[in-house]
């Protein structure tokens, strides 16, 4: 019988597909590793994974502890299949202006969810902040992954991310494009690369404009998991040979053509870094292969991208999609059958 023991073995090994539509004009070869095949539905499985298993090994998490991140997103839901996978609590702090739905997804994993108000001081009790810290204090046996600092983060890029790629291309990759949030899989996934290259492949990073990493200050930008108003340690600033700016409608608008045109339903970091990527491809020949990773699926953000009213309430849509009758579906078939 060919199975597996359990959900999280599937956990990294995703797949490298070529973009063939949004690459018109450009003659290198263009490939997305397609993270949301992960478990969880994002690359932060990886980096669940190995933060788990590390702190296991060092003894920081025992049998029966607790878990206690301050996430919402992504790594929560890694964070969730792996601990439960395993037989650990795992508690979750969350501001309250995430959505229910991201709330709920965590719950349906079995983690408990502590909702923070937003609107008081970083220095007041029920700040996220002080309330994950207090979990932490108060929880016998609790351990904090802490994504942003925690060097098994870039370390999960570097022993799986980064030797998947090199491997896939058959070392024929000599472009890696990613979008920066913590920093961990620029960081991992590029140093593995130029190490196995011996510095051959270049680094780029893409960075929604108002990040620090492309020299801004943390300006809001409404893509979601990348750019930070502050240099986490997760985040290695030698390995990066560039960093491009992206704006939020160049994102949406290349998250949307994504799905559209490659059939790839990802979410709007995926689109920044392929418009970075294309950007990067652009100024390279025949023999060059970029590989732009794209974190997510885009089932969590149908509400935001791929709703043309959100779209268009924010200036990113230039022509909404109307709402079509019967009929002008039918002419639309004849226009196509000419
Ligand atoms: N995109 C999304 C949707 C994410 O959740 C993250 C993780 N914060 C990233 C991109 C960036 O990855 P990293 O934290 O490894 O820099």
């Amino acid at each position: 019988m060919r199975y597996h023991e359990s959900i999280i073995e599937l956990v990294g090994d995703t797949p490298l597909v070529k973009l063939n539509k949004v690459t018109e004009g450009i003659q290198a070869t263009v490939l997305a590793k397609v993270e949301y095949f992960n478990p969880g539905g994002s690359v932060k499985d990886r980096i669940a994974m190995r933060m788990i298993e590390a702190a296991e090994e060092s003894g920081a998490l025992r049998p029966g502890g607790t878990i206690v991140e301050p996430t919402s997103g992504n790594t929560g839901i890694g964070l969730a299949i792996v601990a439960q996978q395993k037989g650990y609590r795992c508690i979750f702090v969350c501001p309250d202006k995430v959505s229910t739905d991201k709330i709920n997804t965590l719950r349906a994993y079995g983690a408990e969810v502590v909702v923070c108000p937003t609107a008081v001081a970083p220095e007041h009790p029920d700040s996220y902040y002080n309330v994950s810290d207090r979990l932490v204090r108060e929880t016998p046996g609790a351990w904090k992954p802490d994504q942003y600092s925690n060097p098994e983060n870039p370390a999960s890029h570097y022993h799986s991310t980064g030797p998947e790629l090199w491997k896939q291309t058959e070392g024929r990759i000599t472009h890696f494009v990613a979008g920066v949030g913590t920093g961990g899989t620029i960081s991992g996934t590029g140093r593995y690369l130029k190490d196995a290259s011996e510095g051959r492949v270049t680094v780029v990073g893409a960075d929604p404009e108002g990040s620090v990493y492309s020299g801004g200050t943390g300006r809001p930008y409404l893509v979601e998991g990348v750019g930070e108003d502050f240099w986490p340690e997760a985040y290695d600033r030698t390995v990066a040979d560039e960093i491009v700016a992206v704006s939020d409608k160049d994102s949406f608008q290349m998250t949307r053509r994504l799905a559209k045109e490659e059939g790839l339903l990802v979410g709007g970091s995926c689109g920044m870094a392929v418009v970075a990527a294309l950007e990067v491809a652009r100024r390279l020949g025949p023999d060059d292969v970029v590989v732009v990773l794209l974190p997510d699926g885009g089932r969590g953000y149908l509400s935001k991208i791929f709703n043309d009213e959100w779209m268009a309430d924010y200036g990113f849509l230039s022509s909404p999609t109307e709402e079509a009758t019967v009929g002008d579906v039918l002419a639309r078939k004849d226009a196509v059958e000419h």
